[in-house]
């Protein structure tokens, strides 16, 4: 196997090259769907790359994302190379089909934000638009505290003294609640989830239905980075708690990880609304999902919050500060999601290889 360094891109067209040289190169078929109008930040094209492995038709199949939130893309990439670099696709059961969806946000991975062309956190986004959109009321009465307009010290202050008073009052439980739940009601703000499906929901449905038309069986691994302990993988399983694809996931990744409580520094998990697992269940119901929200740890919890902040205040604040602090300030996000760190980046693949090598594995017994 190559050196799992070189799974890594520092720019979208560079990581959307490696993906489709190691489709052509590893015997699967490449689709491309371009993004209509949306480029990247040196006026590039943006796709959604689709490889795909084994019959069409079959009824099993693997299902693989990566850059729903943007920048974390450079890390869930890899993993898709890494998997397909490791040889575990070249000879699958006649019955199953591996579809890795790369940049599924590609305006956020090229851009190393978080949300698509139009701030929307597309992980938030699978809502029912025609019926009334969740509401998020605590997170209305902290907007102005959560994303201030100026990023200077005393800004900062002010709206830390807010946070916490309100923390006091609540708890650090609804606080996590009220900035990770999604938001329908603040355009610029964080966790925005649209008003409308963005394109890039809309491309999904269509890989789905074209890439996957007979699947009555789906493995799924959404790769994320984040939460969790610094380069260790994250499980968060939306399969309802204790039902048999629960059970399922338990099985091909340990329980101990699927049901562990930690992750969100001291809170239980939040409820999300609009989230792409529960959007894919949906369109391939009546057949079964299972899987996972896969994170690599980055950052303790409050501190890549502040990063999101930042990127957010970036691209929506009162500008200050000379073109060298903002490109320090993003370079920070970029960090934030895929470290530089050489040892971090090999100790990922490592545990994509082996956690998508066990759903294989787990699919091929199910
Ligand atoms: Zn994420």
């Amino acid at each position: 196997m190559p050196d799992p360094l070189d799974f890594f891109a520092e720019q979208y067209a560079e990581a959307r090259a490696k993906f489709q040289l190691a489709v052509a190169q590893t015997g699967g078929q490449l689709v491309s769907y371009v993004h209509p109008t949306a480029t990247g930040p040196d006026g590039g094209t943006l796709a959604i790359d689709v490889g795909s492995f084994g019959a069409a038709d079959a009824p099993k199949a693997l299902l693989v994302l990566s850059g729903t939130h943007g920048g974390e893309g450079y890390t869930g990439s890899a993993a898709q190379i890494a998997l397909m670099r490791s040889g575990a696709l070249a000879i699958l059961p006649a019955d199953t089909r591996v579809v890795l969806l790369h940049a599924i946000n590609p305006y956020g991975f090229a851009h190393w934000t978080r949300t698509t062309e139009h701030n929307v956190d597309l992980n938030r986004n699978f809502v029912d638009f025609s019926g009334r959109l969740p509401r998020n009321d605590a997170y209305l009465e902290l907007h102005d505290a959560i994303c201030p307009a100026d990023w200077s010290e005393a800004a900062r202050a002010d709206a830390q003294r807010r946070i916490d008073a309100w923390i006091a009052q609540h708890g650090q439980q609804a606080w996590m609640q009220a900035i990770m739940m999604g938001q329908y009601d603040e355009p610029t703000g964080l966790n925005y989830g649209g008003r409308a499906p963005e394109w890039s929901r809309a491309t999904l449905e269509t890989v789905v239905a074209r890439h996957l038309p007979a699947v009555k069986k789906l493995a799924f691994i959404d790769w994320h980075t984040g939460l969790g302990q610094p380069g260790q993988p994250f499980f968060l399983c939306f399969n309802p708690h204790r039902d048999a694809n629960w059970e399922r996931v338990c099985g091909w990744w340990g329980r101990e990880r699927i049901e562990t409580t930690e992750g969100y520094g001291g809170a239980k998990r939040p409820s999300y609304s609009g989230l792409i697992f529960h959007g894919v269940q949906r369109l391939v119901a009546p057949g079964e999902m299972a899987g996972a929200v896969i994170e690599f740890g980055t950052l303790p919890v409050a501190e890549a919050y502040e990063q999101l902040r930042i990127d957010r205040w970036l691209k929506f604040g009162r500008p200050s500060g000379d073109d060298a602090s903002r490109a320090a300030l993003r370079r920070g996000v970029r960090d934030a999601f895929t470290p530089p760190d050489a040892a971090w980046r090999r100790g990922v693949v490592d545990h994509a290889v082996t956690i998508q090598r066990q759903v294989l594995d787990g699919l091929a017994a199910w």
